[in-house]
């Protein structure tokens, strides 16, 4: 079946046309959707692009940063701003994935993909469409919704920077090195008031169909310091209430064997 590609110049123009028809798909890097239509995936007939300069603009707004969401992997790891973003995003596929591969489509790729969405959700990101004018979708609400908001056009999201440099960890775990795929990705946003935790937020990729928070390690660290006595009682329930998927990579008991390992490693950084 033919592919139809409509060219905008502004994205409020792209949100119009991508939220009126069902079986459009905008076109971010297209490290997926390309893929998808060389496979003959007959599940959408038009893609949408847009030019507008915006969409992959990288500014400080408030506290943090707004990052289009045409911003790719590889201006990410190149951002003065976003050094706290450059681990997550240099461990998203080979260099030429990372030159295409984009922030907006990252929030939108299946599992085990979306290391990035993981870690704006640790970090608390907002999520802003295109042609809205109310507030930002948080990003826990997004990706609970994912499917909902198929025919949205993310425009940006907005990331508040982490109160310090330690304050966020993340790590990818995959069974080939460097440029393999997740059985998981963790990132903590680990911040403290007086040697205690407050308002820690964890996440998973990979471990349920989209990023999600692990609130049992959440409530684990909540009022702690981070010692070993609480690294230890917060590994032990890393999969609680989590049921993780059996996939080419990795099965659902592997992932839940090691998980605990993994989190309890990140947890660990600070005091090796
Ligand atoms: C070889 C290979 C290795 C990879 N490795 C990794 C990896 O290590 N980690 C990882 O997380 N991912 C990985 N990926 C998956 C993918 O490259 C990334 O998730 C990437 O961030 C997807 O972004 P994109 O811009 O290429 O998305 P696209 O292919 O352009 O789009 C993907 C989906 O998102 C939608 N979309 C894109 N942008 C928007 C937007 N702004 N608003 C609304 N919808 C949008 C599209 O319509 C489509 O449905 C890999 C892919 C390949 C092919």
């Amino acid at each position: 079946m033919p592919v139809r590609v409509e060219t905008y110049e502004r994205l409020d123009e792209a949100a119009r046309a991508l939220a009126s028809s069902r079986t459009a798909r905008f076109l971010g890097g297209g490290t997926l959707i390309m893929r998808a239509v060389n496979a003959g995936d007959q599940s959408f007939d038009t893609i949408i692009r847009a030019r507008d300069a915006n969409w992959s603009a990288i500014r400080a707004e408030g506290d943090g940063f707004v990052i289009g969401a045409g911003v790719t992997m590889a201006a990410v790891v190149a951002s003065r701003d976003l050094v706290f973003l450059a681990p997550v995003a240099r461990s998203v596929g080979g260099p030429a994935i990372r030159n295409m591969a984009t922030i907006g489509g990252n929030l939108f790729a299946a599992s085990p993909y979306g290391d990035f969405a993981a870690a704006l959700l640790a970090l608390g990101a907002t999520v802003n469409l295109a042609g809205s004018s109310g507030r930002g979708i948080p990003i826990d609400d997004f990706l609970r919704d994912r499917e909902r908001h198929a025919t949205s056009l993310v425009q940006s999201v907005s990331v508040p920077r982490p109160r310090d440099a330690s304050a966020f960890r993340f790590v990818k775990v995959s069974r080939v090195k460097p440029k393999g795929i997740s059985l998981m990705s963790i990132a903590a946003l680990l911040p403290q008031m007086g040697g205690r935790l407050q308002g820690a937020r964890i996440a998973y990729g990979a471990m349920a169909p989209t990023p999600i928070r692990v609130t049992a390690v959440e409530r684990a660290l909540e009022g702690q310091s981070l010692d070993i006595a609480t690294i230890e009682r917060a590994a032990a329930v890393a999969t609680e209430g989590i049921d993780p998927p059996t996939d080419a990579l990795a099965s659902s008991w592997y992932r839940r064997e090691v998980a605990g390992v993994h989190l309890k490693r990140l947890l660990s950084a600070e005091r090796r």
